[in-house]
């Protein structure tokens, strides 16, 4: 075990936190990734101090240092995609071609954001006055802080950091306190890509340790959180009733996400997607396929189908060649999953497949399940409407396309959708009619393009959009400017 602690870095400079916790690797509970300082709140309050410092001067840079700094980025981190893809795998459980792919998407993150730095447009229009114009500019909001959840531990930190520092915004980023390594790292490939002392800082630590200091403070402009609803509640309270300003605040939060199958669907591509969306990453996806809706031609056909692909899913340490099932990430989620589990039991769900954990796979002691499918379920149950993040799928029987989109928007999420079927006239209505962010046809609910809006409606998201040119509405706030010449 190593007994280096990975430092906080606040101002330019690595610091020690008040104290360090170990990064517990879940596929072999007996391997410490490493420790990791914890920030305390004087912390939070220096990085916010250093970050209120640093951005004027971020800001007044020519945009091509903000260009050059994170096309830098975003070149180490491709470079670099094996050794980071095995220490996100090693500290999250995310089986390692799924950390490969991670990984090259924040690498493109910061690509693209390098590109937009230098395209930080506005507009030019007459006035109704007579000889007047108005000019629209897009300005930095000043300190963003950065919360982020465990279950992507490279990409959202990216999709986050890179357009707040593309805008001339600066950062105080606090990861999940589960995985640190992989913000860590992020951080140390930041602290070499010439950001000015301050512009970037991390804060590892717990969130309800220094949580509210990166909510309440008056310096922080704006506030970006990914995770759970129960926390985006907190989150916005926070933002709102703070003396003086308010902070603008985005929050992508959780899911319940609907993937029909309608009876002329290809069989071969449903299971696919379904296989895909639902068990991949461990079903440790906001936009994971959880229920699975299915017209009454097709649901044996697809149960039996799904069911034979189950079983040759490969659950074992995420880092094993040929591992398509990593880990679920801790003790306490493992705990949630099982009782889901047992929940969807007794409220009548069959549960067809899986659902088991494994104490131990290839001798290793860690938080393994066996995916699990529910067939005989109603929409009305527990495991239909609670988001459980896990490895756990369901299946709704309907009887035609119409009982269908009823059910896959009766949720009270709207992050991401999708539809099965070789009808252009239902693929046309369903993408029309889903009530999500997101509507995926013939394609699993999960996996989005780096380059184009990514989050959700209802209890999934509030605020702005994130990624692609649509992040420049939270990042940026506008300008209207009369001109009289
Ligand atoms: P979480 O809400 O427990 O934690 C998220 C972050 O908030 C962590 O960094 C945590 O330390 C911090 N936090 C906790 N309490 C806080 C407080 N009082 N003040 C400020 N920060 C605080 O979520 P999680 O368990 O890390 O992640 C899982 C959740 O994230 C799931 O609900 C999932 O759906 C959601 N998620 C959503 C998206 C999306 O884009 N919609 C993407 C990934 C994950």
């Amino acid at each position: 075990m190593t007994t280096k602690t990975h430092g906080n870095y606040i101002g330019g400079e690595w610091t020690e936190g008040q104290d360090a916790a170990p990064n517990i690797n879940p596929s072999d509970t007996r391997d410490v990734v490493g420790l990791y300082a914890r920030a305390s709140r004087a912390d939070a309050e220096a990085a916010i101090a250093a970050a209120q410092a640093a951005q004027p001067a971020w800001a007044a840079l020519s945009p091509q240092q903000r260009t050059d700094a994170l096309d830098q980025a975003g070149s180490e981190i491709q470079a670099r995609k094996a050794e980071l893809a095995e220490l996100l795998a090693r500290e999250e459980g995310k089986a390692l071609p799924d950390a490969v792919g991670e990984v090259v998407r924040a690498a493109q993150i910061f690509k693209f954001f390098a590109g937009e730095a230098l395209r930080v447009g506005g507009e030019l229009l007459p006035s109704t006055r007579q000889g007047m114009s108005v000019e629209i500019t897009r300005e930095p909001v000043g300190v963003v802080s950065i919360i982020t959840p465990w279950n992507f531990p490279i990409a959202i930190p990216a999709w986050k950091i890179a357009p707040a520092l593309a805008y001339g915004n600066a950062v105080v980023f606090k990861p999940a306190d589960l995985v640190p390594g992989s913000a860590w790292a992020l951080a140390e490939i930041l602290s070499r890509c010439g950001l000015p002392a301050g512009t970037f800082n991390l804060v590892m630590g717990r969130g309800r340790e220094i949580g509210d200091t990166l909510l309440e403070d008056a310096r922080v402009s704006a506030v970006t959180f990914t995770g759970s609803e129960a926390t985006g509640r907190k989150v916005a309270q926070a933002c709102v009733s703070r003396p003086g300003a308010m902070a603008k605040f985005q929050l992508e939060m959780g899911g319940k996400n609907p993937m029909v199958v309608l009876d002329d669907a290809d069989l071969e591509v449903a299971v696919s997607c379904a296989i895909n969306g639902a068990f991949h990453s461990t079903g440790q996806r906001c936009t994971a396929s959880s229920r699975l809706v299915v017209t009454e031609g097709i649901h044996d056909r697809f149960v039996a189908a799904m069911v034979e692909r189950m079983r040759g899913l490969a659950v074992s340490d995420a880092r094993a060649p040929g591992t398509v099932i990593g880990p679920v990430v801790d003790a306490k989620q493992l705990e949630q999953d099982l009782d889901y589990i047992r929940i969807g039991r007794e409220e009548g769900g069959r549960l067809v497949a899986g659902g088991d954990a494994l104490p131990q796979v290839d001798g290793k002691p860690g938080f393994y399940l066996q995916p699990a499918l529910f067939t005989e379920t109603t929409n009305a149950m527990r495991i239909n409407r609670e988001e459980i993040f896990g490895p756990v799928a369901t299946v709704i029987r309907v009887r035609d396309a119409d009982e269908a989109l009823a059910v896959a928007n009766d949720t009270a999420f709207g992050l991401s959708s999708g539809v099965c079927t070789t009808s252009l006239k239902q693929a046309t209505r369903f993408k029309r009619q889903l009530q999500a962010g997101m509507v995926m046809v013939n394609a699993p609910t999960a996996g989005v393009d780096p380059h184009v809006p990514f989050g959700g409606r209802k209890a999934s998201s509030h605020g702005p959009r994130e990624q692609g040119r649509y992040a420049a509405e939270f990042y940026t706030t506008v300008k209207t400017a009369y001109v009289q010449p």
